[in-house]
């Protein structure tokens, strides 16, 4: 589902992306970790190419990312991206933020739109939320609607850049609830994250970046119980 080769990208002078292999196959759920800098939200931006990169192959859903033929609008509907704040447009509702793309972008109607948005509030334990503004909402409301706008273009891959890290420490659990809930249902999922619990329990594979690099990557059994690189050993050292 998305194949990374020999990628590499420099902001300038500055070389943030290091020689990245990686190949995250349909339906697995991978999870970035890594100290801040290391270059886990630049990596996940290359997918949609929010960022550019500077050399390699970049392959997702079987499209050259970087290559000037292909549709890159079209590449996008095809991922979800749920940022760290989470980034609703405040003047509109809930609904409204949800049925936006799927309707300018898909080409849906406005009422397939809405009974689509309904079904994903539903699953985010959410939809009696439809008719309010996300300045009424609590943090983890609005990235639980953030995520359903996600889903509500039907995505082959959804990613995720620390999305529990702007919330207050009670509101993190509904909003990896969720995200668990989405793995269960196969979904492949990029996810960068400092929430180890969620990363022992749900990742089939934790990449650990340092520097630009991929410096370690297991299952989280071998990550957390016995990582061979003495970097990876000590971030968990700090952060555990
Ligand atoms: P992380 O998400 O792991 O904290 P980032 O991918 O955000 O790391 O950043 C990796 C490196 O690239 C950092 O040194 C950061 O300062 C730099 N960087 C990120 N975005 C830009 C940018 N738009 N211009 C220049 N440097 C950037
Ligand atoms: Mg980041």
């Amino acid at each position: 589902m998305i194949q990374f080769s020999k990628i590499n990208k420099h902001y300038g002078s500055h070389h943030v992306l290091k020689d990245i292999d990686l190949h995250i196959k349909e339906g697995e759920v991978v999870v970035i970790i890594g100290p801040s800098g290391s270059g886990k939200s630049t990596l996940l931006r290359c997918i949609n190419r929010l960022e550019s990169i500077t050399s390699g192959e970049l392959i997702v859903h079987g499209k050259k990312v970087n290559d000037k033929h292909t549709n890159i609008n079209l590449l996008r509907q095809e991922i979800g991206m749920v940022f760290q704040h989470f980034n609703l447009y405040p003047h509109k509702t809930v609904l409204e933020n949800i049925t936006l793309a799927p309707i300018k972008v898909r080409g849906m109607s406005k009422i397939e739109a809405e009974e689509r948005a309904m079904y994903y509030l539903e699953k985010v334990g959410i939809k009696e939320k439809a008719s309010v503004f996300p300045s009424n909402l609590s943090g983890g409301q609005q990235q639980r609607v953030a995520i359903a706008r996600g889903l509500a273009m039907k995505p082959k891959i959804m990613l995720f850049d620390e999305p529990t890290s702007a919330l207050d420490p009670e509101m993190v659990g509904e909003v990896l609830d969720v995200m668990k809930a989405l793995t269960n249902e196969g979904m492949t999922m990029v996810v960068v994250t400092h929430e180890m619990g969620f990363a022992r329990e749900v990742a089939d594979r934790v990449i650990f970046m340092d520097q630009g690099q991929i410096v370690e990557e297991g299952t989280p059994e071998h990550f957390f119980t016995n990582p061979s690189e003495d970097r990876a050993r000590l971030f968990l050292s700090r952060i555990l």
